[in-house]
């Protein structure tokens, strides 16, 4: 793809607190930006060009959008994909593409993928029906198994434990009795994530391992780079470039990987879009993930990724973010807001990043 010139205008779907920070990396380096989204006042429209406020399938929405848009990508991974492919099909340039997007959307979709790539996943058996399910839970390797919905969970929700074949019908009954994936329960030490962007013509660059530590299944502190032999990050980085490969990617995206003991990896989970594990590189890195996923999309050469120290992110969730007097007092700490008006219990308000050498 021919490079977007100065002043081109990106467009992205989804307007939460990645497409804001998506925007800022993106006017730093002199785009415009237009969000798509449903919401009014959203993180990112309040930070960009300009907005239009409607429903993720909504053609002539989707039409209008695309005229005024060079490139078009996304920040949240349950926009329709079909909606991608109405903005392929009207000539837009979009990327990451729609088959990337459908097979990350569903998790047994997303472990069958990462399996024919050669990548380790937990044990899965795809469920129908709470049939199905016993029949599953009698086959897992551990007593201790997870229910996940197949599509639109996210932060440990549309989950539950089994432990114990009594336990079924509860567990279904708890995910809605939607079209689910059963996983065995991986023994970890260690919850690690690689966050790695290709572009158009191919190339490659990895971010240092940020180590995960997550309270009720949310995010709640990355440490980077992790401290880690260079043979798992050699794994790790592998893997990575595994799944851009074979999604035949551009952008950014990151691979949530269970650490077994011996270091054995795992692949857990994959995002099609800048992550919250890798705000880190924020001040951990010259080139972030979010310029490092405009400078993707947009078909320039990526930036560097190498860290410049070490990082501590730690999200700032609900009321978290009335603390920012201190929080903004603090020495060696930079803090991000994310502009949301309501800290309701476990909403993502913020985050701060504190340089820890
Ligand atoms: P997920 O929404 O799939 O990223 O899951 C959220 C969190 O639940 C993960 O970060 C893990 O801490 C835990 N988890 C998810 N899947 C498993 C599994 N198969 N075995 C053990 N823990 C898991």
């Amino acid at each position: 793809m021919t490079p977007l010139q100065l002043g081109a205008t990106i467009g992205i779907l989804g307007d939460g607190q990645l497409g804001r920070m998506l925007s800022q990396a993106a006017s730093r380096l002199g785009f415009k930006v237009m969000i798509f989204g449903p919401d009014r006042q959203s993180p990112a429209a309040q930070v960009s060009m300009a907005s239009r406020i409607a429903a993720y399938s909504d053609e002539a929405a989707l039409a209008k959008f695309a005229e005024g848009c060079d490139v078009i990508t996304f920040e949240f991974e349950n926009v329709p994909a079909a909606s991608l492919d109405f903005l392929t099909a009207r000539g837009a340039v979009v990327a990451p593409s729609s088959r990337a997007l459908r097979i990350t959307q569903d998790r047994v979709l997303e472990k069958s993928f990462a399996r024919d790539a050669g990548v380790a996943t937990v044990d899965f058996f795809p469920i129908d029906d709470v049939v199905a399910l016993d029949t599953a839970y009698a086959a897992s390797p551990t007593p201790h198994a997870l229910l996940k919905t197949r599509r639109e969970g996210y932060d440990g929700k549309g989950q539950a434990w089994i432990r114990n074949a009594s336990g079924v019908a509860d567990a279904y009954a708890t995910v809605g009795g939607k079209p689910s994936i059963l996983e065995a329960k991986a023994d970890f030490v260690k919850e690690i994530s690689v966050v790695a962007a290709r572009g158009w013509d191919g190339e490659i660059k990895t971010f240092p391992i940020g180590e995960n530590h997550h309270v009720h299944g949310v995010l709640s502190t990355t440490l980077a780079p992790a401290k880690v032999p260079d043979a798992l990050q050699a794994k790790a980085h592998d893997i990575a470039r595994r799944v851009l490969e074979g999604l035949d990617y551009v952008g950014v995206l990151a691979v949530e990987l269970f650490v077994l003991p011996g270091d054995e990896l795992l692949l857990n989970e994959i995002a099609p879009r800048v992550h919250n594990s890798g705000h880190w590189t924020q001040d951990g890195c010259l080139c972030d993930q979010f310029e490092q996923h405009i400078r993707a999309v947009a078909g320039w050469p990526l930036g560097d990724t190498q860290a410049r120290g070490t990082v501590e992110m730690t999200n700032l969730l609900g009321p978290d973010i009335l603390d920012w007097p201190r929080l903004a007092a603090e020495p060696r700490a930079r803090l991000y807001v994310y502009g949301k008006d309501d800290p309701r219990p476990g909403r993502k308000m913020g985050h701060i990043n504190r340089i820890l050498d």
